[in-house]
């Protein structure tokens, strides 16, 4: 087990341990104070492309030593760090934008922190997931992402199939050059009334959500080429049946608790209010229910 340090709070830096910061996702100002001043302190930092994370680190001042450390070196990195930490020195994980490990590489470097024993401390930002989800109209309280669509079709549709009948908002982020066809093939598998919303370019110049059915989405962005470049999150409403399916089970519960203490009209007040769910079908459960117990 490994303590963080009340210290990292103070802002004073800890030897052997691995930093996990979050950098922007466009704006290089969506960055917290405690990201760069743990930036500036670290004795490294380790980079996905160095050259690319130079433009930000040069924008807030830091010039602190990187190091590559991308989807290919990972794993041969990963025993090095180790030891450097091991010999009491301190280091930032980096990726080109967002949260580390969040698509990115680190999780075999974070994993091998842990397994040695060594501190892993979280300085958390923006991510390209978060930003559009919160952005999207669609439900927050249960949602699930699932990186990236797979490039081939027939594989594509299948993934999309396995996703299609959960209830629960589902975030996904896609590549310029596969867009179109990913909301294509969403209409195909999940229907083209699906609520969805497409964030894309988020927190940059031309940043745009597109809010609407799948159908409605995608119909606008292929009418305008602008519309298809840059970078994407699709956030997609869960299955509609099943989720409010889901809700009714959790009213019946509910229900259940409440009905012998109290007059119908009260309990189904009290369980829309609470659940957000449909006032009828929740006062036809409730009349159903008291029957049942009635003629028990
Ligand atoms: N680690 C990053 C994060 O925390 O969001 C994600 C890295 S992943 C390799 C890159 C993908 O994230 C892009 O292809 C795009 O789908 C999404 N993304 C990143 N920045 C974005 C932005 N500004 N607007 C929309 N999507 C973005």
């Amino acid at each position: 087990m490994t303590e963080a340090n009340n210290s990292v709070y103070e802002n004073s830096l800890n030897k052997n341990t691995l930093y996990i910061v979050a950098t922007p996702i466009g704006n290089k100002d969506d960055i917290s104070l405690r990201a760069i001043e743990t930036l500036r302190s670290v004795d490294r930092i380790y980079a996905e492309d160095t050259r690319h994370s130079s433009v930000l680190l040069r924008h807030h001042g830091i010039a602190t030593p990187t190091v590559s450390l991308h989807e290919h070196n990972e794993e041969q990195r990963t025993a090095s760090v180790v030891a450097f930490l091991q010999e009491g020195g301190s280091a930032a994980l980096i990726s080109d934008a967002g949260t580390p490990l969040i698509s990115d590489p680190g999780y075999r470097l974070v994993r091998g922190c842990i397994d040695a024993d060594l501190a892993v401390c979280p300085i958390p930002g923006a991510s390209a997931l978060t930003a559009a989800l919160c952005v999207s109209g669609l439900p927050t309280d249960r949602f699930q992402y699932v990186g990236f669509p797979p490039a081939r079709e027939t594989a594509r549709a299948q993934w999309l199939s396995t996703l299609a009948a959960l209830p629960h908002t589902l975030i996904m982020y896609e590549a310029r050059h596969r867009i179109l066809a990913t909301l294509q093939a969403i209409e195909e598998v999940c229907g083209g009334e699906r609520r969805a919303c497409v964030a894309r370019e988020l927190t940059k110049r031309f940043e745009t959500l597109h809010h609407g059915s799948i159908a409605q989405i995608r119909q606008s962005m292929s009418d305008d080429d602008m519309q298809l470049k840059g970078e994407f999150v699709i956030v997609l409403s869960g299955h509609q049946a099943l989720e409010d399916e889901a809700n009714m089970d959790k009213a019946k519960q509910a229900l259940q608790i409440l009905l012998p203490h109290m007059p119908i009209k009260v309990a189904v007040k009290c369980v829309v209010e609470l659940l957000d769910v449909p006032r009828k079908p929740t006062y036809n459960l409730a009349v159903a229910m008291r029957n049942a117990d009635s003629a028990d």
